[in-house]
């Protein structure tokens, strides 16, 4: 089955049994009935399973071509029971520049119960090697990162981790698996806030996994149903008629992204556009090779990098809505320095190039004309 025949029919049944409904119906339960102890259709109670949020996670397993799924009340909900495949002493090696609630869950929360992390640049995937010793468990990498757009070979990373028997973990969540398919390129794990592209519509807050092996997915199977970061039915419901329209909204997403880009890249105000599908980007080959497309997040700088011109710009858009998150079919656009970046000091921010003026676009899917000449009267 392709992949835009997956997103509408991948994992799911053909109907209902009971009435023929066409989309699985809201399994609005929290237990089941069993004809004698143990005899059951398959469900007990909806922390180990709910056959809403198992369509949804079939769904999920399908489109990221692995075997397994695991859906999750939010995307760090998702990757808290990753990290509970570690255990004390372990290390994990992460990519540096990550969106700040990975960042924070790893050093306020799982620094405590002992687990050591390196954030390094992976631009150069042969780097991740350097870091490796006998308790590294892990390897985090995040493409394209967050606000910066840089690019990680995930297929090097991957190799490195085979070759001293590390787990690969790749949030997706940038590029959905419309652009990219991880477990592909040799990742054990693929990670998503589906909040984001998977959802699609802002309306929902949603975690998932998705991996090849059955050894890994009992794990995390169980670390869900122990430690209970699942979600709802009615938020799987969401998610799954989400992903039936994540590849027309993933090619309308990643037309305006290059449309918006090049508007950007050539206005005398701007001084650098972050966009992968730019050759001129430091990783535009690795990009080109592994992504299908290049998407619809575009960050740009001003020239003098000026911070009260940037608030101005954010601030004079009217199509796009100034808010934090992204992926939405509606555009975005957000200033990391004063907002999802401003609990990091200043110098730090700068060495990853999150500086005062960076805006980053979150590109939606209504008509470019329109997205740029609202840019055009916000830039002026
Ligand atoms: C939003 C986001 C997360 C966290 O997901 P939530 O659903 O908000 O918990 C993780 N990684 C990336 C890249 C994100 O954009």
């Amino acid at each position: 089955m392709k992949f835009n025949t997956k997103t509408i029919h991948g994992g799911q049944k053909n109907t209902d049994p009971a009435y023929g409904a066409v989309m699985p119906p809201i399994y609005q339960t929290t237990t089941y009935a069993q004809k004698s102890p143990g005899d059951h259709k398959g469900f007990e109670y909806s922390r180990s399973g709910n056959p809403t949020r198992s369509a949804l996670e079939r769904a999920i397993a399908s489109i990221e071509n692995g075997n397994y799924g695991m859906a999750f009340g939010s995307g760090l909900a998702a990757i808290d029971a990753v990290l509970k495949l570690l255990k004390a002493g372990d290390e994990v090696i992460s990519t540096n520049d990550l969106y700040g609630g990975s960042y924070r869950l790893f050093t306020s929360i799982f620094e405590d119960f002992g687990v050591k992390f390196k954030f390094i640049g992976m631009q150069q995937a042969n780097a991740i090697e350097d870091h490796i010793n006998d308790k590294t468990k892990l390897i985090w990498v995040e493409s394209p990162t967050n606000p910066m757009m840089n690019i990680i070979d995930i297929q090097k990373a991957a190799a490195v981790a085979k070759k001293h028997n590390v787990l690969l973990a790749v949030d997706n969540t940038f590029a959905t698996p419309y652009l990219q398919r991880p477990l592909d390129l040799g990742a054990d794990i693929v990670m998503h806030s589906a909040t984001k592209y998977l959802g699609g519509h802002s309306d929902v807050v949603l975690g998932a996994l998705a991996v090849k092996d059955e050894q890994l997915a009992k794990k995390l199977y169980f670390i869900q149903k122990a430690s209970g970061g699942i979600c709802g039915p009615q938020d799987s419901f969401l998610v799954l008629r989400g992903l039936k329209t994540l590849h027309v909204r993933m090619q309308r997403h990643c037309e305006n992204g290059k449309k918006v880009a090049e508007y950007l890249y050539d206005h005398p105000k701007i001084e650098k556009v972050y966009w992968p599908g730019f050759k001129n980007h430091p990783n535009y080959e690795i990009a080109k090779a592994q992504m299908n497309d290049f998407g619809g997040m575009v960050s740009f700088t001003t020239k003098g990098n000026d911070y009260e011109e940037a608030i101005k710009i954010v601030e004079n858009l009217k199509l796009f809505t100034l808010a934090e998150s992204l992926g939405g079919v509606e555009s975005l656009a957000g200033h990391p320095a004063s907002m999802t970046h401003a609990s990091i000091p200043k110098k730090e921010r700068e060495k990853t190039g999150v500086v005062d003026s960076l805006i980053r676009l979150s590109v939606g899917i209504e008509d470019a004309t329109d997205l740029i000449a609202d840019l055009k009267q916000a830039i002026g």
